[in-house]
C-alpha cells in the first residue's frame, strides 16, 4: 500500500486544484519559507479527519479553507482526496484503489467519501486502524511530534505501539462493548 495521489482545491494557499501523483517510492517537496509544503501535509491529515484546528495549525476549521489574497477572492469551500493504492490489501475494503475524500464548506456543512460513496469520519477512522495511517497514526510525524512522544506519558506512547501491533481496532470495539 502506498499513497498514489493528493487532489487538494481550496485548501489552505491551493486555491487551484493541484494534483500530486507519487510513485511507490520517496518523494521530497522542496519550496521557500511559506510556500505550502506544510499545508501538504496539513492537507492529508485533513483528510483523513483531523477535527483540531490547532492540529492544522489554524483558530477554528473554516481557516483551512482558502481565504483570498490581494488578488484573488476567498473560495467558498476546501477540497481535499487522497488516493492509496491498495492492490496487496492492507486496508480491509474491495477495491485496489481508495479515494477518501473530505469537502468542507464556509456554512460548516461537509462530507466525506470513500471511492465515491458518502461516509461517516468513523467509516474512514476504522479502516485505518491499525495501519498507521489514521489521523493519529504515526505515517505523519509533524515537527515537534518527535519530542512529544521521547517525552510522553507511557500511556501515550503505548498506543503507538498498540497501533503498530495491530490491537487497536480490538481496543476499541472492546470499549464501545464495555459502554453499552
Ligand atoms: P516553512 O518552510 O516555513 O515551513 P511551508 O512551505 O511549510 O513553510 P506552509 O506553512 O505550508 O509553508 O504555508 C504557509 C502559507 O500558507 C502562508 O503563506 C499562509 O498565508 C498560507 N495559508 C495558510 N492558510 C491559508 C488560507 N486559509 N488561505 C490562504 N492562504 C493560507
Ligand atoms: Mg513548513
Amino acid at each position: 500500500m502506498y499513497l498514489k495521489r493528493i487532489e487538494i482545491q481550496g485548501f489552505k494557499s491551493f486555491a487551484n486544484k493541484i494534483v500530486f501523483d507519487f510513485h511507490n517510492g520517496i518523494t521530497g517537496i522542496v519550496g521557500p519559507n511559506g510556500s505550502g509544503k506544510s499545508n501538504v501535509s496539513d492537507a492529508v491529515r485533513w483528510v483523513l479527519g483531523e477535527q483540531s484546528a490547532k492540529q492544522l495549525r489554524g483558530g477554528n476549521m473554516q481557516d483551512v479553507i482558502f481565504a483570498g489574497t490581494e488578488l484573488r477572492k476567498p473560495l467558498g469551500f476546501a477540497y481535499v482526496a487522497i488516493t492509496l493504492d491498495n492492490s496487496d490489501h492492507k486496508l480491509d475494503i474491495d477495491f485496489k484503489e481508495v479515494t477518501v475524500s473530505r469537502r468542507l464548506f464556509r456554512s460548516g456543512e461537509s462530507e466525506y467519501l470513500i471511492n465515491g460513496s458518502a461516509c461517516r469520519l468513523k467509516d474512514i477512522s476504522e479502516l485505518f486502524f491499525d495501519t498507521g495511517i489514521g489521523k493519529d497514526g504515526y505515517s505523519i510525524i509533524g515537527q515537534g511530534q518527535v519530542d512529544k512522544i521521547l517525552n510522553g506519558r507511557p500511556e501515550d506512547r503505548r498506543e503507538l505501539f498498540d497501533e503498530a501491533a495491530g490491537i487497536t481496532k480490538f481496543k476499541r470495539r472492546k470499549g464501545l462493548a464495555l459502554k453499552r
